[in-house]
């Protein structure tokens, strides 16, 4: 970081995240909210929460919601935001209104912004005109010398019109800390629009002036609005405020190093949680998108992220989303957990589907059970297919399954009556893992392959392909379950 971002630093820092509830909060968001909560802990400053929702048609209460549920879970605690209040507050751009009003008005009266009354139609063929030039659409400037009389004229009519803010044609020059020097041309920018009224101002106005009235010291954010930073200095220019120090975090990209989008599935932290990713994992997983430690570690909790974070080893290029590096993330995290914890993080997976109840989630038997899939399990989800035959009334699966190498039905049949036979032999108070195996396994032994015992008894007790062990599913099930599945293989194969 060059020597006079250090400088700006040793200022108050306060940072932001400020979301549109417009969606669920995905990846992206949640990356930005970390590296902000990073920068802000390091520095002891603070993390401000803003919701930005002045786009009424797409913004959604629910959203906002979803926001702070998912913030929360992730452990990125903020300093202030709408719930719960804070020195510069509203927190809800919504709120703000009489805010933005009073700056629009006063760049109106100063002339540094006007009425644009200009039709659709009208918009369209220019737009339409800069296209076929080769060019980006901007605004002709139409209306920005309309005398007092025209604009009279107009409102009087009652004319739709909404505010233009008068650019400068002009280099553009800032110092990013992620990109370093970053220059624009203004003049491709062009009058742009800054409120459709007084009380309804767009994105790159209202951002301008929260930024400034809640004492933003650092812009830390995606870099899809690295073009939006000259409009907003533009402002801050005309509005004689100061400038934030800008940061903008490299593009998330999808394995196919396209940008990360809807194209490559749902990527809303919602469906992280969902699917049984654990809060630990995504944070250490998205610190990664466009940061490292410059070493080989690879595993960081949030306050050691907060130790070593600085935006010195922040990338310019895309980081990529390597999905099989989440998983393995999320098992090493599944695997800290002690069994009780995992039984009571995997419990709702259960109850949703409809495999135990509420009552159930606190049993040994469940942490047990839990126990066994501890070190093959990715996500939380995957419990329900992995362990669904232990709480199952009866299993189906097809006869063939028992069936072990070249084992025909009458030979799965006895296998399955000596293990029976066995099984019932030991009495309920020695039904443990051990004995169990001890005396099956002498048994097994005999038989000189010990799968023509242990293959059928095992899916007799599973009803899966793949499954634990049988000694350990039989010592779970208890004896008079045990007995009875292998009564119903025996059914199935006769
Ligand atoms: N509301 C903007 C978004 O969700 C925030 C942009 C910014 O951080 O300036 O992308």
């Amino acid at each position: 970081m060059p020597e006079e971002f250090k400088l700006k630093i040793a200022g108050d820092v306060r940072v932001r995240i400020a979301p549109s509830p417009t969606g669920h909060f995905h990846i992206g968001n949640a990356r930005t909210a970390l590296f902000n909560y990073l920068f802000a802990k390091k520095n002891n400053g603070s993390f401000v929460l803003r919701i930005e929702d002045t786009d009424k048609e797409r913004s959604k209460p629910e959203y906002a919601e979803d926001i702070i549920e998912e913030l929360k879970w992730l452990g990125l605690n903020w300093t202030e935001g709408p719930d719960i209040g804070g020195k510069y507050g509203p927190y809800k751009q919504s709120e703000r209104l009489n805010i933005y009003r009073r700056y629009l008005e006063g760049l109106l009266k100063e002339n540094k912004a006007y009425r644009c009354f200009c039709t659709e139609d009208e918009l369209e063929s220019q737009r339409q005109y800069h296209y076929s030039q080769g060019e980006a659409p901007r605004y002709s400037g139409k209306c920005s010398q309309l005398s007092k009389e025209e604009i009279e004229k107009c409102l009087k009519e009652g004319k739709p019109w909404v505010l233009r803010f008068r650019s400068k044609a002009k280099k553009i020059v800032f110092e990013d800390m992620v990109r370093g020097r970053v220059e624009f041309d203004s003049g491709l920018i062009g009058d742009m629009v800054i409120a459709k009224d007084l009380d309804t101002p767009l994105y790159n106005f209202a951002v301008v002036i929260d930024d400034f009235e809640m004492k933003i010291s650092h812009v830390i954010r995606g870099d899809d609005h690295l073009s939006n930073t000259p409009k907003q200095i533009l402002m801050q220019e005309a509005l004689g405020i100061p400038q934030p120090q800008y940061a903008h975090l490299p593009m998330i990209l999808g394995e196919d190093r396209s940008k990360m989008s809807k194209r490559h599935g749902d990527t809303s932290v919602l469906s992280y949680r969902k699917a049984g990713y654990l809060p630990e994992t995504l944070v250490n997983f998205m610190a990664f998108l466009g940061w490292n430690p410059g070493d080989e570690r690879e595993i960081f909790s949030l306050p050691a992220l907060v130790k070593e974070f600085s935006f010195e080893k922040v990338q310019k290029a895309g980081a990529i989303f390597n999905s099989q590096r989440l998983d393995f993330l999320n098992g090493f995290y599944i695997r800290q957990k002690s069994n009780e914890k995992l039984a009571e993080l995997c419990a709702p997976y259960l109850i949703e589907a409809g495999l135990i109840r509420k009552e159930d989630v606190l049993s040994a038997e469940l942490s047990k059970i839990i126990s066994l899939y501890k070190e093959r399990l990715k996500k939380l989800s995957e419990i329900t297919d992995l362990a669904d035959f232990f709480f199952k009334d009866k299993l189906v699966y097809e006869k063939d399954l028992l069936k072990w190498k070249t084992m025909i039905y009458p030979e799965i049949k006895d296998s399955l009556s000596l293990s029976e036979k066995i099984l019932s032999g030991i009495n309920k108070k020695d039904w443990t893992k051990e004995n169990i195996e001890n005396i099956l396994m002498a048994e097994a032994e005999k038989s000189g392959d010990r799968g023509r015992i242990l293959w059928p008894l095992r899916v007799a007790l599973s009803g899966k392909k793949a499954s634990a062990g049988p000694f350990e599913i039989a010592e779970i099930l208890g004896k008079e379950k045990t007995i009875k599945r292998i009564e119903e293989a025996k059914e199935i194969l006769s």
